[in-house]
């Protein structure tokens, strides 16, 4: 362990937390060995990612007497390099809460009872069998690639109905428009090196020292070896991160359009941006009237044109930015000795114009050339686990298909028919509901065109993250006809309404894999038992799949006959994968994962051989076999010092761009109003976040006393003017309400993270404190991402007359 890290780790802002577990986590290492290994205690370790966040961290299991004893970080991991977040540390406990789902539950007379598998599998594939075409899947970047890839194939190939989507649709869909739009194919083409080696690091609208800790502690770790590394932090509140940054501009909610804006003006205006690299490797486009992916066709002179009026004075009249702010930022953007690496997440997707924010960001690094060198990176990070390999890469979304493809094209659905071996025609073309779509679908009346009614959620947990709740979950109480399937691991928000319980394996209770925010590809093994009755998500959709079959469901037949999801052994022989006791006779991760992997490769998302991932502690596609028969990963894409796929002598190529002339796209999109704003009924912001010791939902986290402990309920966070205003106190109840609803929370003054005037922050990890049911539920309209991070909101002492807080100072 290196002092500066010592010294980091007692000095940071994660230090409280971090600091219990840190004796384990830089104890001695004893086990580098690639397979499981047995330590002379009778401890079993193994290697998985954690189960958190999209980080992507390695740890090492101990395992002893079918139990999960001890966790380390695991030394041989490049993302983390022994490193874990207090989150990681305590992921072992996530399997041992006391009230683990065991057993399927049917509801019957309003009240859930246990059932047997048998019963449960009949329910739902009759209810398939009734109404094929208004069943859905609502899955999630938790999925493991094989359990997104299974469903997708049950919908997609079996169903023809293609109502799947990932809760990733809440987190980054807006990531996911904003890259195909720029470079023609999605997922970021920089890594986390970019953050070893940048001189400047830019975060938008986004906090790593919590979120993102151990990729924050790669930079932090930098500086206290004496590199120069400039912070900035551009936010709406100041958190955490702020206390380590060389500069904080806060900017008003939903202003962010306006300060990128600004800064590509003043490149262009100075004559600093790169004309070379615009002239090699970039075009202009613009949206159209009606907001669309590929908008239209411009020119460097009409982007000149539109950005005129976004003088730095203009921009701080918008924003609130100070003018030389902007100034300070175009200065860095227009210097080439620099390296220059911007990271967004929620605050950037979470967005009514989250597609428009990714591209300008993705834009002012083009349009500057800081992309194409370690260091000079615009990369979007993800939140869940397998954001990116399940529900972008497998293509879980409902108007997508695995390795970038979409249902809308002939050619895509054909690759997919081909390999799952499916008649001609068997995949619709027409895309399935998107998440906010499904769900208003299945909370209304059927007679009033509710056409969804059954929905089988997996891995995720909507009845708390779906935006505007009474709306579009709650509703769901009322209507007799729906029918609502879930499989979790604990009783949460959606199992409250839930018609059907699945008990559910989680983590390495089975094999997995996931794929992280720099596209790193993860495998794992099953390393214990799950609890009584809980099975793989996988199992389920087979089982369920199967018993269609026996029923005479044509979809879950391939174009020979045999059921879509036939697994034989080296005898030839079928095994039955569909029975629990015969589940694990082979590896069905492998098997699905080798038939997903021949789909990755027309967009160059080449995934490695399953078994080199067993090898491996993760490895970033496209993974290219060399000469000699190894596998290569690509740290950098699009660049020929490190992608393979690189044309020689082309230095940078942008090989599926929209123009088909290896160029990205340069965007200009128009700061525009929220849809939402703070007025005279209404008169603060409400946004929405996360805490460092929960994981969203918390259902796992606030089953860990240690992180419970630490933090044990919501709260909400404004400044102390305002709560002086409302007559509120620090640790007072505050009355929180928008039109949609209110709730009763503890103000916190003056904590982690620190509003300004006019500004409320609450976090939505507490079951008990939904605040989406007064989030708005206005979703970006190209990539239906919903904005979670403002509408307009009051706050107010409980029992006084109800009266708006201060007019906010924005
Ligand atoms: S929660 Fe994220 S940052 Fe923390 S250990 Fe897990 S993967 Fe790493």
């Amino acid at each position: 362990m290196s002092i500066d890290r010592r010294h980091f780790l007692k000095t940071s802002a994660m230090a409280a937390a971090v600091a219990a577990a840190r004796q384990r986590a830089f104890g001695k290492y004893e086990n580098t060995e690639l397979d499981a290994t047995a330590s002379g205690d009778g401890v079993v370790w193994d290697k998985a990612p954690c189960r958190f966040c999209g980080t992507g961290c390695h740890v090492r299991v101990g395992v002893k007497d079918d139990k999960v004893v001890a966790i380390q970080g695991e030394q041989l991991a490049e993302v983390n390099k022994g490193l874990l977040c207090v989150k990681g540390y305590h992921v072992g406990g996530i399997l041992y809460g006391k009230d683990r789902l065991k057993q399927p539950m049917l509801r019957k007379n309003g009240k859930l009872e246990p059932i047997s598998w048998d019963e449960a599998i009949d329910v739902i594939a009759e209810r398939i069998q009734e109404n094929p075409i208004e069943f859905a899947i609502y899955g999630s970047g938790q999925w493991t690639i094989p359990e997104g890839y299974a469903a997708q194939k049950l919908i997609k190939g079996g169903l023809s109905n293609n109502h799947i989507d990932p809760n990733a649709r809440l987190c980054m869909a807006s990531a996911v428009t904003g890259y195909l739009s720029t470079h023609g194919v999605d997922e970021p083409a920089g890594c986390y090196t970019d953050l070893d080696e940048c001189d400047v690091l830019i975060m938008w609208g986004n906090n790593p020292a919590e979120m993102h800790p151990v990729l924050f502690s790669r930079v932090i770790d930098r500086r206290s070896k004496g590199e120069k590394v400039m912070l900035i932090d551009i936010g709406t509140r100041r958190t955490r991160t702020t206390e380590y940054c060389d500069e904080y501009m806060e900017f008003r909610p939903n202003s962010d359009l306006a300060i990128a804006n600004g800064i590509a003006h003043l490149l262009i205006e100075r004559g600093t941006y790169d004309k070379e690299f615009v002239e090699r490797f970039c075009n202009f486009r613009k949206d159209t009237e009606k907001a669309s992916l590929m908008g239209q066709a411009s020119t460097f002179e009409e982007y000149a044109e539109l950005l005129k009026p976004y003088t730095p004075e203009y921009v701080e009249k918008i924003s609130g930015v100070p003018a030389e702010k902007i100034r300070l930022l175009a200065d860095l953007f227009g210097r080439r000795d620099l390296r220059i690496t911007s990271l967004w997440c929620m605050g950037v997707n979470q967005h009514t114009r989250g597609t428009n924010m990714n591209r300008l960001l993705h834009g002012i690094h083009m349009l500057s050339g800081h992309f194409g060198k370690p260091g000079d990176a615009p990369t979007s990070l993800t939140g869940q686990p397998s954001a990116c390999g399940t529900a972008r890469e497998v293509g879980t979304l409902a108007h997508a298909l695995p390795g970038g493809r979409v249902v809308a094209n002939e050619s895509h659905r054909k690759d997919c028919e081909a390999v799952w071996n499916l008649p001609e025609g068997r995949i619709n073309p027409k895309p399935g509901y998107h998440t906010v779509l499904m769900w208003e679908k299945f909370c209304t009346p059927s007679s009033e065109g509710g056409d969804v009614s059954t929905i089988w959620v997996q891995v995720t947990n909507p009845g708390h993250t779906l935006p505007n709740l009474k709306k579009l979950f709650t509703g769901k109480r009322d209507l007799e006809d729906k029918f609502l399937i879930v499989s979790e691991v604990y009783p949460t928000a959606t199992t409250e309404l839930a018609d059907l319980v699945l008990p559910a394996a989680m983590w390495v209770e089975k094999n997995g894999i996931y794929g992280n925010s720099e596209r790193r590809t993860q495998q794992w093994f099953k390393m214990v038992n799950p609890p009584g009755e809980a099975r793989d998500d996988t199992w389920m959709t087979i089982a369920v799949a199967r018993r269609l079959f026996e029923l005479g469901h044509e979809g879950m037949k391939d174009k020979d006959g045999e059921f879509i999801f036939s697994v034989k052994d080296e005898s030839g022989a079928e095994v039955p994968i569909w029975q629990w006791e015969h589940y694990y006779d082979l590896n069905v991760d492998k098997v699905l994962f080798e038939e997903y992997r021949q789909l990755t490769f027309l967009k160059h998302k080449d995934v490695a051989p399953y078994d080199e991932l067993v090898k491996a502690r993760g490895l970033r596609w496209p993974v290219v076999q060399k000469e000699d028969g190894s596998w290569q990963e690509t740290p950098f894409r699009f660049m020929e010092f490190s992608d393979s796929y690189v044309e020689k002598g082309k230095e940078l190529q942008f090989y599926h761009s929209v123009t088909k002339d290896d160029r990205a796209q340069i965007w200009f999109c128009p700061y525009e109003p929220a849809t939402e704003e703070p007025d005279s009924a209404y008169p603060m912001w409400l946004c929405t976040g996360r805490v460092l010791e929960h994981w969203h939902t918390g259902t796992m986290t606030r089953r860990i006393p240690q992180l419970r402990n630490a933090m044990p309920h919501a709260y909400v966070e404004m400044h102390p003017d305002d709560a002086a205003a409302q007559g509120l106190a620090n640790g007072d109840l505050a009355v929180v309400e928008t039109r949609r609803g209110r709730i009763e929370l503890p103000v916190w003054l003056n904590g982690r993270g620190r509003p300004p005037r006019g500004t409320l922050f609450v976090p939505f990890f507490d079951e008990n404190l939904l605040i989406n049911e007064l989030t708005l539920g206005d979703i970006d309209p190209i990539s239906k991402e919903p904005d979670y991070k403002k509408c307009a909101a009051m706050v107010y002492k409980p029992n006084s007359s109800k009266a708006p807080a201060s007019s906010p100072t924005l």
